[in-house]
């Protein structure tokens, strides 16, 4: 069984790591990898485009506080480099015969059925856009296909949530002017937008706009009252209006003793699933791992571990239908209808 997945950062790790990104793609270490894609049925997935505020990973991992203050926002042509360095990673990686770019659906469904990884550019915080909006058209030339208009920092288009405990999303205001004409452009192109990270106005404000919500890699606030994480009247709204929800396998997020110690198990995740699909529906319901982004829980230490989560599933008492649907139908219909195709 393959999985197509809703939510990766490897693009980057890579660049962050700041060397031949196809001699490192092919070691074996990171969440994902040539080898560890192999090994678990990493079939592809969305691919984070991603600016970080130095050549580093965002480190969260030592907070355990109320909220962890925004990150300085960042200016737009300084964001633009990091996001098409990654751009030409992904590239790289394509002429390198290790993942194949793909812009629908059926494009993903042959890379996966001939043993591929398919790569769907998604762009995580959207600082590098001009307030013309150009490099969105220029972006979309190049294969982005998805859209979080926020990362955890200001933006002109809006603001995310601060990492934060026992609160939920409703941390601070919606969208801008700017950030619903942002929208409407990627409405316009056919984009997919993502409402993780957003703050819960925003989310209204992307439902107000009549686009499917999606949240490509965010977990059920009831179980892990994390301000990432979505209420069940938030999850009903994904459902109702046709969108998707990730399971984000971040051990912060899944459960309160993830959020203290920063461990968590496969149990946690099959208890997200039951609540993400309580609240969403399970043709409503995939996986969004946040693999190279974030600690893992025990027994799932990088993609080539996917078999386990399967295996909880199965011992959790899911059947062969809704494993399929979890596991990449869901995704795969989804973006059917979302790109064409
Ligand atoms: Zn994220």
């Amino acid at each position: 069984m393959r999985v197509f997945d809703g939510h990766n950062d490897v693009l980057s790790r890579l660049w962050c790591a700041g060397d031949d990104p196809v001699r490192r793609f092919a070691r074996n270490e990171g969440h994902i990898n040539q080898a560890a894609a192999k090994a678990g049925g990493f079939g592809g997935g969305f691919f984070a485009l991603y600016a970080p505020s130095a050549r580093r990973p965002y480190d969260f991992r030592g907070f355990r506080g109320h909220a962890m203050p925004l990150p300085a926002p960042m200016d737009h042509a300084t964001a633009l480099v990091p996001v098409m360095a990654q751009v030409g990673i992904l590239r790289q990686l394509g002429a390198a015969g290790m993942v194949t770019q793909c812009i629908s659906a059926s494009d993903i469904r042959q890379v996966m059925d001939t043993g591929g990884i398919a790569a769907l550019l998604h762009l995580e915080g959207a600082e590098c856009i001009d307030p013309d909006l150009l490099v969105l058209d220029a972006l979309h030339g190049l294969g982005l296909r998805s859209l979080g208009p926020v990362w955890s920092r200001p933006t002109p288009w809006g603001e995310g949530v601060p990492f934060g405990y026992d609160r939920d999303g409703d941390t601070g205001p919606g969208l801008t002017a700017d950030g619903k004409r942002l929208i409407a452009r990627c409405a316009d192109l056919g984009m997919v937008v993502d409402t993780s990270h957003l703050t819960m106005k925003g989310f209204e404000d992307i439902a107000a706009a009549g686009l499917p919500l999606v949240a490509t890699h965010s977990n059920a606030w009831d179980l892990a009252p994390v301000t990432r994480n979505l209420t069940q009247a938030q999850l009903r709204a994904i459902g109702e209006t046709g969108g998707m929800v990730g399971l984000n396998y971040a051990t912060v997020f899944l459960s309160p003793e993830g959020w203290r110690s920063g461990r968590a198990t496969l149990e946690d995740c099959l208890r997200q699933l039951d609540a993400l699909i309580e609240g969403a529906g399970e043709d409503h319901v995939g996986l969004g791992s946040d693999f190279d982004g974030a600690p893992l829980p025990d027994g799932l230490q990088s993609c080539a571990d996917l078999p386990a989560l399967i295996a909880a599933m199965r011992a959790h008492g899911y059947g062969e239908p809704l494993i399929g649907k979890l596991t990449s139908g869901n995704w795969l219909r989804f973006l059917r209808d979302a790109l064409g195709g």
